[in-house]
C-alpha cells in the first residue's frame, strides 16, 4: 500500500493512493480543494506516516477547477499577501514539516534572496505558486474538473454509518459518480456576492474573474478601454482600481463606494490576535452577544477594508493627478449603486449620492463589481444531508473539532473548513488558522475512525515529496 513518502527509498515516487475498489468506503472525502482541504490533506499524509500501516487513513478531494487555483482572478501584479508566510499551509501545526513556505523556498532556491527581501507578506502571485507545489504531490488523491452535487447519508440500524458522495464532471447533463465516505469534510470555500439586481455579462464582473476578463479585451489599436467602474471599498476594490489605472493609462477610472473614504485594515500586534487559534476557543465558548461584540470591535482586520500602503498609494495617484490638471481617476465617495444596465458598447450605471440623493448616469466601458462574496451554500452541496443537520437560527450547529451536530447517531461526520464564522470566529474563512484546524480536524477524525476500527479499510492518503 502507497504511504506518506519521504525522499529516501522506494517510497519516494509514490505519487498517491486511494484507488476506488480496493475497499470502497474511505475514510475521508474532501469537497474541494483550496489551502484548507490542502492543508488537510497534508496533515493526514504526515499522520499516517507516523502510524501503523492498519491505522492509516484513506482520503479523496473533489475539486471543481480543472487544476489546483487559488483565487486567480485577482492574482495582479505588485499584491501581496495579507497573512505573515509563516501563517502557511503547516507551520503553525508542525514547524518540521517539508511543505511549508520555507520548504518551497529552498525547494526553488530561493531562500537566501527571500530572507534579504526581509519581508513577511510574499506576492499573492508567489504564494499562489507555493500552494500549487504544496498541492502537485496530492495530485493522485485529487479528482480535478468533478464537482460535488449531493451527499446523501446511509442509514443502517438507525445510525449513518457513511455517505454518498455524488460527484459530476462535463456539465449538467454527466451522470453522477458516488464514492463512498465515513466522513466528508466541506471546504467549498467563497462564493462571489452580487449587488440586487445585477447581474454578470461580457460588460459587467465580478473582481474574481478580473485576470481572466481583462485578457480577452481587444488589444488592437484605438480598441482600448476609455473607462471603468468599480463598485466597492475594501481590499479587492482598491486593488482593482490601483491595477487598472496602472494598466490602461488612457481610461478613467471611476470608485464608487458608500464609505466617505477607504478605510485601513487593522493588522496591529495586539488586535491581531483575534486570529490566535487561542480566539476560536474565546470565540467558541462565548454566548451570542459576546460573539457578536467581538465581531463589532473587530470587523475591520478583515472586512471592507485596505492596506494602509495601498490607500496612502491610490490618494499619492489622486493628488499628483490634481497636481498635473489631468484627472482620471474618480472617487465618487457616498455613493451606491442603483442600477447597471449592460448594452453592447457600454454599460449604463445608476449612482446616488446619498448626502443630497442626486441620481446620475455614469456610461462605462466596463463595469468591475467589487462587492465581496458570501459564504459557501451548503444546500447546494450537501443537499440530502440536510435534513439530519442539527441548526439554531437557520445556522448549522457546529462541534468545536468543526464537525456538524447530527440528529442522527453513527460514526459518519460532516466537517465544516469555512463556513463557521457564526461558531469560530472571524478567522474562519482566512488563512490564518489553517494549518491548526487541519490538525484538530484530524485528530477527530482520527479518533472517530478508532470508534469504527473494525470497518474495512480502503487505502491510505499520500503523498509523494514535493519537488
Ligand atoms: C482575492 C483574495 C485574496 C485573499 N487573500 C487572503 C490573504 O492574503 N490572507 C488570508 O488569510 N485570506 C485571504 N483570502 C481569503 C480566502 O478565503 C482564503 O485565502 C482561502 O482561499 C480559503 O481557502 P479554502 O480552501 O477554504 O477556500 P477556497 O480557496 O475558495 O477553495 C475552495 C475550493 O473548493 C472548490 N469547490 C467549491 N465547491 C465545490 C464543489 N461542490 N465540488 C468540488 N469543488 C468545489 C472551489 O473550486 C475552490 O477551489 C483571500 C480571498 C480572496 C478572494
Amino acid at each position: 500500500m502507497p504511504v506518506l513518502s519521504t525522499r529516501t527509498g522506494a517510497e519516494s515516487e509514490t505519487d498517491v493512493l486511494c484507488s476506488p475498489g480496493r475497499g470502497d468506503v474511505l475514510d475521508v472525502v474532501g469537497i474541494g480543494f483550496g489551502p484548507s482541504n490542502l492543508a488537510l490533506a497534508i496533515a493526514l499524509a504526515e499522520y499516517n506516516q507516523e502510524v501503523p500501516e492498519a491505522d492509516r487513513v484513506s482520503a479523496r478531494f473533489y475539486e471543481r477547477q480543472p487544476a489546483f487555483g487559488w483565487h486567480r482572478g485577482m492574482l495582479l501584479k505588485d499584491t501581496t499577501m495579507q497573512v505573515s508566510y509563516l501563517k502557511d499551509l503547516v507551520s503553525m501545526r508542525n514547524p518540521c514539516s517539508r511543505f511549508s513556505f520555507l520548504a518551497y523556498l529552498q525547494a526553488r532556491d530561493r531562500l537566501v534572496d527571500f530572507i534579504n527581501h526581509k519581508t513577511l507578506f510574499p506576492s499573492r502571485r508567489e504564494f499562489h505558486d507555493y500552494l500549487e507545489w504544496a498541492a502537485e504531490p496530492f495530485r493522485g488523491a485529487v479528482d480535478y474538473g468533478r464537482e460535488v452535487v449531493d451527499v446523501v447519508p446511509v442509514e443502517e440500524a438507525g445510525e449513518v454509518t457513511h455517505f454518498q458522495v455524488l460527484t459530476r464532471a462535463g456539465g449538467q447533463q454527466a451522470e453522477p459518480a458516488v464514492q463512498r465516505a465515513r466522513n466528508v469534510v466541506v471546504a467549498g470555500g467563497l462564493r462571489p456576492r452580487l449587488p440586487d439586481g445585477t447581474s454578470l455579462s461580457d460588460r459587467v464582473w465580478h473582481t474574481s474573474e478580473l485576470l481572466g476578463r481583462l485578457e480577452t479585451l481587444p488589444a488592437g489599436p484605438g480598441q482600448a478601454p476609455r473607462s471603468f467602474t468599480v463598485v466597492g471599498a475594501g481590499q479587492s476594490a482598491a486593488e482593482t482600481v490601483a491595477h487598472l489605472h496602472g494598466e490602461f493609462p488612457d481610461a478613467d477610472i471611476h470608485a464608487v463606494f458608500a464609505r466617505y473614504g477607504y478605510a485601513p485594515a487593522d493588522d496591529s500586534a495586539f488586535v491581531n490576535r483575534i486570529f490566535d487559534p487561542e480566539a476560536v476557543d474565546h470565540f467558541y465558548t462565548s454566548p451570542d452577544d459576546v460573539k457578536e461584540m467581538m465581531f463589532d470591535y473587530h470587523r475591520s482586520t478583515n472586512y471592507s477594508v485596505v492596506d494602509i500602503e495601498l490607500i496612502d498609494e491610490l490618494y499619492r495617484r489622486l493628488y499628483q493627478e490634481k497636481v498635473a490638471g489631468k484627472q482620471r481617476l474618480h472617487v465618487h465617495n457616498l455613493t451606491r449603486l442603483l442600477t447597471a444596465d449592460s448594452g453592447d458598447e457600454h454599460v449604463r450605471v445608476g449612482i446616488e449620492f446619498l448626502p443630497t440623493g442626486r441620481r446620475d448616469v455614469l456610461r462605462t466601458d466596463y463595469l468591475v463589481l467589487a462587492t465581496g462574496y458570501r459564504p459557501t451554500d451548503l444546500h447546494g452541496i450537501l443537499g440530502s444531508v440536510e435534513p439530519i443537520l442539527c441548526t439554531d437560527k437557520g445556522r448549522v450547529r457546529v462541534n468545536r473539532d468543526y464537525s456538524v451536530e447530527s440528529t442522527l447517531p453513527g460514526p459518519a461526520a460532516i466537517y465544516l473548513q469555512g463556513p463557521t464564522e457564526h461558531s469560530h470566529g472571524i478567522a474562519s474563512s482566512l488563512l490564518s488558522n489553517t494549518a491548526v484546524r487541519a490538525g484538530e480536524i484530524t485528530k477527530a477524525l482520527v479518533k472517530g475512525l478508532v470508534r469504527d476500527i473494525d470497518a474495512p479499510r480502503a487505502p491510505a492518503l499520500t503523498a509523494a515529496a514535493p519537488v
